[in-house]
């Protein structure tokens, strides 16, 4: 069963350059000599050496139906570890779908999503959390987080997991054997080793669990306010970082009303702006929404960004603002440095030890400063993108959390003075959670759930 051959166009289902048909399976061979001609008709593809790419026609029947690429793989240096065939063809959903046809006409069936890479799982060549990855590389909004989902199927997370388990089973195997021949191996003093071990692997996993939050920035975006007075040009900045004029530009003070979503990329990151309206205390109905709204983003948001015109004098609703965001993260943008200005950063500086950036909506100036300041801000020192090890997947973070847990047990029954066997139990548990991280005592309906994630051809 596990052998019969599979087939999906890999690439996306919208007119492009090229469209990719994969062919993985026992047959992929004998399917691609029943369908292709090469240009003489001479040419046998299974007959050719592996790792090959081939000129020549894709024909259904007697009909040709594209002149294409063949790429050669043979069992067992391929992503499945099967033999593989990709049938370069032109990308128009028309002609992907009838060279696809022609496949599966000639013995190949359709596959599952996400069942290309269940096979490279199954087979051994990749394992669970990489395969995982496979899923967020598919789905990565921006280089950082292809970066992180790369590094993970390098095998990143696997290598802290699996020296965590290898130390949680050798402890449960010590205390096993010796509740067995209590003659022979002593337990004096062992519960105190077990509790520094248990303490460093706790840490171990703490640290794992606390890259979690930066992988989701990673992945995610970091989610952005922008709060300001009335006519600030919050608006105007909105336009000038998503490039379009999506949000209502007017001078009349107040107007922009509604909470305006918009995810952006600066200098490789990803924004997740909430446009609001002013957060000056006014009796307008309407504003006050916006108002309110303004504050609760603000205070869930990962990034406060905040607008001041700088061509009129600080006033009252600006040290209110200036007092919301002191402990939080916040940038300060200096607006309309194009005019002639009456606050300047200094005067910024002496309220709230924040950074201060000249900017001009109007002149799309101060934008890079802008960047660079929130790159600092959230990986600075702490995060660098090619080695660490992010924790960016939910099931991940929920089972390093249970193995915490476990071994939380753990120290609270050494703490008491509980019996040993006690032990083993959190331990085994902390050892099991781990485990379905990596896969390596997957049941079929995790297994399911989890490739049922992928796309199509994947
Ligand atoms: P919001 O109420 O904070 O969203 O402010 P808007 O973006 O609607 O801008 C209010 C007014 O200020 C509009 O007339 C904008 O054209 C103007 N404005 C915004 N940014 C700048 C700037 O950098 N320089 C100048 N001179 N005018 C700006």
């Amino acid at each position: 069963m596990q052998n019969d051959t599979i087939a999906a166009i890999a690439t996306a289902m919208s007119p492009s350059g090229i469209g990719i048909i994969r062919i993985s399976g026992d047959d992929a061979l004998s399917v691609i000599d029943r369908i292709y001609k090469s240009k003489n008709n001479k040419k046998k593809i299974s007959a050719c050496q592996s790792h090959t790419i081939h000129y020549g026609f894709i024909y259904d029947g007697d009909e040709k139906i594209d002149e294409v690429m063949v790429l050669l793989m043979k069992a067992p240096n391929t992503y499945t570890r099967e033999d593989t065939v990709e049938i370069d063809c032109h990308g128009g959903v028309y002609v992907m779908k009838r060279v696809l046809e022609a496949v599966i006409k000639n013995g190949a069936r359709p596959a599952e999503p996400g069942e290309f890479t269940k096979r490279a799982f199954l087979n051994g060549r990749i394992d669970l959390s990489q395969a995982e990855s496979v899923i967020d590389v598919i789905n990565s909004k921006n280089d950082f987080a292809l970066k992180s989902s790369l590094s993970q199927l390098g095998g990143a997370v696997l290598g802290s997991i699996r020296q965590i388990r290898e130390q949680l089973l050798h402890e449960i195997a010590f205390i096993e054997s010796a509740l067995d021949d209590p003659e022979h191996i002593s337990l004096d003093g062992y519960p105190q080793k077990l509790r520094a071990i248990v303490d460093n692997e706790y840490m171990e996993i703490d640290g794992l669990l606390k890259t979690s939050d930066n992988g989701r920035i990673l992945k995610e975006g970091i989610n952005t306010v922008i709060i300001g007075k009335p006519n600030a040009g919050k608006s105007s900045l909105l336009n000038v970082l998503v490039g379009t004029d999506r949000a209502i530009v007017t001078d009349i003070a107040g107007t922009t009303r509604d909470v305006l979503e918009e995810q952006i990329n600066i200098g490789g990151i990803t924004l997740n702006l909430v446009d609001t309206a002013g957060i000056r205390s006014t009796e307008d109905v309407v504003e006050k929404i916006g108002v309110k709204k303004a504050m609760e983003h603000a205070n869930g948001a990962d990034l406060i960004i905040y607008v001041v015109d700088s061509s009129v004098a600080l006033d009252d609703n600006d040290y209110d603002i200036i007092n919301f965001i002191k402990d939080k993260k916040a940038v300060i943008l200096l607006n309309k440095s194009d005019l002639a200005s009456k606050v300047s950063a200094d005067d910024i500086k002496k309220l709230v030890d924040k950074t201060v950036i000249s900017v001009s909506a109007k002149e799309s100036s101060g934008i890079d400063e802008l960047s660079d300041t929130i790159k600092e801000m959230f990986f600075d020192g702490e995060v660098s993108f090619n080695d660490e090890i992010y924790i960016t997947n939910i099931r991940h973070k929920k089972l390093l959390s249970d193995a915490k847990e476990s071994l939380k047990l753990v120290m609270n029954s050494i703490d008491d003075d509980m019996p040993e066997d006690f032990y083993s139990i959190d331990l085994m548990s902390a050892y099991e959670s781990l485990g379905l991280i990596i896969g390596e005592s997957v049941e079929d309906d995790l297994m399911d759930e989890i490739f049922s994630k992928f796309c199509m051809g994947k």
